[in-house]
């Protein structure tokens, strides 16, 4: 069908991240118009189910009028202010008390930002900045994961661990390095069981460490469970034998909760779901349910003592941002979080996945589907060629693509991520009933898919 005016709009004006853009001017954007609960509705009127919570992010999900109300509210007492220079304001304050009290690491403190990438920015810089004030200059390199994503920054865009935020970018900066992919369907060697596969990964991150020299090597960054690398879920004992590591060798760990934050994983944070002790923690995205832009990370009790002596040195603590504890963002996440307690969103996310997980299993005996990856409400499909072999489709051929656009026909928004897995991450608040929903919607389009492929 001929594309719309603002379609057309669209393809004169705008730059589409991760997107085709040769593709796009030939297809136009899916324009979304609104949303409620865990649907929305393009200009045509025609209804979806938000499976991924736009990305990885709406956990309270569209229209909720309390978080309108919260910001609202916060506009009209005090639409801004900022925290340079001793300033401050009780929405920042009482947030990052909250904050603190939640985190599954000791946080001292909280420092805001307005995005993951800039939260991962900002860790990149605490460890650098750490290691100067501690007299260790030479201590600055930082691990993060092959297919692990971090953001985009020119520092969280080095921590990200794919091609095609690298290529062309002049990235990775130095002094960041990327250790081996937990995951097993893909990397495992034959006949590799889980258990000799994380000792492997382990003695792989050592090996690194080494090779790189222990008093060069400052940190470790990884998402509990990787996100845009495909929904990676490590095997059991993997964050352990990694932590045995860190240890070893003075290394901070620092997880990345920007997806598994905030009831993702069945706990309010990923770190809870595997048994990870980070020294700090990233947050964005669910933190305000991405009704406006915040992000956080927490600064252990050390790394302020540096700051402080820092200042007193040099009489500033030298990093912010106009937006670094936006009053707007800031009531809106505090009211994010009153929603959570008061709504039990983290145990229902937790009742509410055994459904989910079992879905997605079901997924297996499909005869596209090679590796089934599902925990609390994030999950994937990887979809292969041969599932004896494991051969992947020809790239070119674009079938995770054409399964999402398939399921977007009928009713379903999903992302194909790293290649062919086809990812679900829907809010929070989804009913049981529409769990099914949205399955017997992925369902269909895996079936137009597997018409597809045998052409
Ligand atoms: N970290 C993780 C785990 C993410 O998934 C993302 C974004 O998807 C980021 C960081 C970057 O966040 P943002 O896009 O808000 O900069």
């Amino acid at each position: 069908s001929p594309l719309s005016n603002l379609a057309v709009r669209d393809i004169e004006t705008v730059i589409h991240p991760y997107t085709n853009l040769a593709t796009h001017r030939e297809t136009g954007p899916l324009i979304l118009e609104r949303g409620k609960g865990i649907r929305v509705w393009d200009t045509d009127g025609k209804e979806y189910i938000e499976g991924l919570a736009g990305l990885w992010c709406t956990s309270l999900g569209y229209g909720n009028e309390e978080l309108v109300e919260a910001a609202a509210e916060q506009m009209r007492t005090l639409s801004y202010t900022h925290l340079f220079g001793s300033k401050s304001h009780d929405p920042a304050i009482e947030l990052a008390e909250k904050l603190k009290e939640i985190v599954p690491c000791e946080a001292s403190k909280v420092l805001f930002c307005s995005s993951g990438s800039e939260a991962n920015d900002q860790q990149v810089k605490l460890t650098w900045y750490y290691n100067n004030a501690r007299g260790r200059p030479e201590k600055k390199k930082i691990i993060s994961r092959i297919k692990g994503y971090h953001g985009v920054t020119v520092a969280s865009g080095s921590l990200t661990g794919l091609p095609p935020v690298h290529m062309d970018f002049d990235l990775p900066i130095k002094n960041i390095l990327h250790t081996e992919c937990p995951h097993h369907y893909r990397f495992a060697e034959d006949g590799e069981t889980e258990a000799e596969f994380v000792a492997r990964m382990a003695r792989s991150l050592e090996e690194m460490i080494q090779r790189e020299g222990p008093e060069t090597v400052a940190a470790f960054i990884a998402e509990p469970i990787m996100g845009a690398g495909g929904v990676i879920i490590p095997p059991e004992g993997y964050y352990q034998a990694i932590q045995a590591v860190l240890e070893k060798y003075d290394v901070r760990f620092i997880s990345d909760e920007v997806i598994c934050g905030f009831g993702r994983t069945g706990s309010m944070f990923g770190a809870e779901t595997f048994g990870m002790k980070p020294h700090s923690v990233s947050m964005a995205k669910a933190i305000t349910s991405a009704y406006v832009p915040l992000g956080a990370v927490t600064v252990e009790e050390d790394l302020y003592q540096a700051m402080l002596d820092e200042s007193r040195k040099i009489g500033t603590f030298g990093h912010g941002y106009t937006y670094t504890g936006h009053p707007v963002a800031a009531a809106v996440s505090l009211k994010v979080l009153e929603i959570y307690e008061r709504d039990g969103i983290v145990e229902r996310a937790a009742t509410l996945s055994p459904v989910f997980e079992k879905r997605f299993e079901a997924l297996a005996a499909h005869p596209l589907v090679g590796d089934v990856r599902a925990r609390g409400m994030i999950g994937a499909i990887e979809l292969v060629a041969d599932k004896t072999t494991k051969a992947p489709f020809d790239p070119k051929a674009g079938i995770g693509g054409y399964c999402v656009a398939r399921a977007q026909d009928h009713g379903l928004i999903s992302r194909a991520v790293a290649g062919d897995s086809v990812a679900l991450c829907p809010p929070l608040i989804i009913e049981e009933s529409e769990v099914h929903e949205m399955f017997d919607r992925l369902e269909k389009a895996l079936d137009d898919t597997e018409a597809h492929v045998a052409k």
